[in-house]
């Protein structure tokens, strides 16, 4: 979970709670736990949460998925309906959509997918990026195309890359080990 999140407590969406939802608790990687993304924590328990509330990990208290934060979208976005979660990586400047391997599409469908694009088209112009996981498949969601990146390890990360072509620049994508300089220059 992104540490970043410790500030998200002030972000707080009046009106709206965890209740009913244990989404994170599955789609989410754990480093303390050596949880891997995609599968449930061993802690939960699907209809009465946390089984180890009092004592659970600091990444685990300070998380709020963006329905949780973004006053934007509406209950439809609620983890548990939707099928998949948000998450606001400010250190990689990443949109980063978790969906449930379940339901890899899920993000693909109406009301999801138009807004999806639009924060792709935001993120873009302004160095960020929108990253979708399902299990170990990443896809980078950019406003014109949709880039299916294949399996990724966890300490991989995703780079744009201009290249200069007839008429322009055109922008790739492409994963990169976590020592690549390029990471550095961005
Ligand atoms: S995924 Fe979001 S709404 Fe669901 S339990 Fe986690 S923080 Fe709460
Ligand atoms: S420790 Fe508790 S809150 Fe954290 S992922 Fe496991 S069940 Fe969820």
């Amino acid at each position: 979970m992104d540490a970043a999140n410790s500030q998200a407590e002030n972000e707080l969406v009046a009106g709206r709670s965890c209740e009913g939802c244990t989404m994170c608790c599955k789609l989410l990687s754990i480093e303390i736990l050596q949880k891997p993304r995609g599968v449930w924590c061993p802690h939960c328990n699907k209809k009465r949460g946390c089984t180890i509330y009092e004592e659970r990990p600091i990444a685990c208290r300070t998380f709020y998925c963006g329905y949780r934060r973004i006053a934007d979208i509406d209950e439809r976005w609620k983890p548990s309906q939707a099928k998949f979660l948000i998450n606001y990586e400010a250190e990689h400047r990443r949109i980063a959509i978790h969906a449930d391997a379940a339901r890899p599409d899920a993000w693909r469908a109406a009301p999801y997918y138009g807004v999806i694009k639009e924060w792709a088209r935001t993120a873009e112009s302004q160095g960020g990026t929108v990253v979708v996981w399902a299990g170990p498949n990443v896809t980078v969601v950019s406003a014109d195309k949709d880039w299916e990146m294949g399996a990724l390890r966890e300490d991989q990360y995703i780079l744009p890359v201009d290249r200069r072509v007839a008429g322009g620049v055109a922008r790739e994508y492409v994963a990169v080990e976590a020592d690549d300089p390029r990471l550095g220059q961005r």
